[in-house]
């Protein structure tokens, strides 16, 4: 009996929204509130062409939204519905006015206001009220379960309140499906995200401050004009998110809601423990790849290579005696991991001299892979490996097509595959799009034709 009863409690997601009450202004409302804004701003409130003029332009968008009511509620459902559990959204007014304050607010006694004025200036009015409004009701999905500030609180108190305030934000940014970028005017996303790291060197600075009244002041300035707060917010809801599964995150809202500098706390542990692991994992194979390279550079598959920094690797380069030096960044926007370059202990002329270069049989480049293997022949192998990776590239992170010919050579591809290679990268011939199935599983490579029948490729 109990059995069958708990079976009929299947849940499904409902988010209900018949108690939203949306209140439009009529004509006389709209130009009682202009007059007041007017006289407010210092105007003189008998300018009526400019009241006229702007009472139309509000009446006509009040009356294109009216009739979207419905489908633009049924929007908000699916938004909130992709996070948030059930939730029988209480009886609220969402009205619209003239509120000089603010875009979207939440009122005193819980109705949300929305300024007219500003949504007359956005490019997709609908979008906007659908976005500002769901961001709204995450936060009064929140407010049902805090209970008011103590009075007297410690500053720890409020530094861990200000944490939770911003990763709400972030939370209502992220369930309404807004950017950052939509409110911060015409910015570039490099300028916001070195804006980021900007936010996070700002919040940083005021989370170190030791003083009560001082932290409560500049910790409001941090969400001033959807600030540095909202960023560092939205960063730390990100960062939560990627590393759980959808129910898991699921879960994590809802503790967030019960408590919220508990959960803050509880899922850092678990977001350093998760990294912990990664650059663990990361680092097994980083050593797995460096033994494989030194066991293909001492048995002669190849010449010269790259491995990532660890001093694991170093001891084993120096009790093998194979030479190795940091390896120069070709760039200097890319922050990459150090690298040793490591090769044979010996000039690039004797370890080549097995191999002809005319073996390549790139007549284009003829010219430029001799010239190019005259300034490096007499350089140590990693000296001139080094060498090559440092030269400029191509746009794209490209090598110049001779440079990656004799790499080819160096790294111990067959030269048939280094000349398809160069012909379907650089020369145009054959297509790129041939050869798309014909890489190895242990590495990718490029194989021509005959290589990747061969190895059972095609
Ligand atoms: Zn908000
Ligand atoms: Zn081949």
């Amino acid at each position: 009996m109990f059995k069958e009863s708990k079976e009929l409690e299947v849940e499904i997601t409902e988010i209900n929204l018949d108690n939203l009450c949306f209140k439009f202004p009529d004509r006389s409302e709209i130009r009682e509130e202009i007059v007041q804004t007017i006289k407010d701003e210092g105007g003189s409130s008998e300018e009526n062409e400019l009241i006229d003029e702007k009472e139309k332009e509000l009446i006509d968008m009040v009356t294109e939204i009216e009739p979207v009511v419905s489908e633009m509620k049924e929007e908000i459902t699916n938004l909130l519905k992709k996070y948030l559990p059930n939730w029988q959204v209480p009886e609220i007014k969402i009205v619209f006015e003239i509120n000089p304050d603010s875009d979207y607010s939440i009122r005193d006694e819980g109705d949300i206001s929305i300024d007219i004025a500003k949504l007359l200036k956005k490019d997709d009015i609908k979008k906007d009220i659908i976005h500002g409004l769901t961001h709204e009701l995450v936060h009064l999905w929140m407010m049902e379960n805090t209970e008011n500030g103590k009075e007297t609180e410690s500053l720890e108190d409020q530094k861990n309140k200000f944490k939770v305030r911003a990763i709400e934000e972030g939370l209502a940014f992220l369930i309404s499906d807004q950017r950052i970028s939509d409110y911060k005017g015409e910015k570039t996303y490099q300028e916001l995200n070195s804006q980021n790291l900007n936010a996070k060197e700002q919040v940083d600075t005021v989370l170190a401050i030791e003083d009560k009244d001082e932290f409560k002041r500049r910790s409001n300035d941090l969400f001033e004009n959807i600030g540095p707060a909202y960023i560092v917010g939205l960063e730390s809801i990100r960062s939560i998110k990627a590393e759980l599964l959808e129910e898991e995150f699921r879960e994590f809202i809802i503790e967030f809601r019960e408590d919220s500098e508990e959960t803050i706390l509880k899922y850092q542990k678990i977001l350093e423990e998760k990294s912990k692991q990664t650059s663990e994992d990361e680092k097994e194979s980083d050593i797995k790849d460096g033994m494989r390279l030194m066991d293909e550079i001492e048995t002669g598959v190849r010449i010269g290579g790259f491995f990532i920094q660890h001093e694991e690797l170093r001891q084993e380069l120096e009790r093998r005696e194979i030479d190795y030096i940091e390896t120069d960044s070709f760039s200097d926007e890319m922050e990459l991991p150090p690298q040793y370059t490591i090769g044979k202990k010996e000039k690039l002329s004797e370890a080549l001299k097995e191999v002809d270069l005319s073996i390549l049989d790139i007549p284009e480049l003829e010219n430029e892979i001799s010239t190019l293997y005259g300034k490096i022949k007499n350089m140590t192998v990693v000296r001139a490996v080094n060498f090559l990776n440092s030269l400029s590239r191509l746009k794209g992170g490209w090598e110049l097509p001779e440079v990656a010919a004799l790499e080819g050579l160096l790294f111990g591809y067959r030269p048939c595959c280094v000349k398809y290679y160069i012909d379907s990268r650089y020369l145009g011939k054959p297509s790129y799009e041939e050869e798309r199935h014909c890489f190895d599983d242990e590495e990718e490579y490029v194989m021509c034709k005959e290589c990747a029948r061969e190895k059972g490729k095609i």
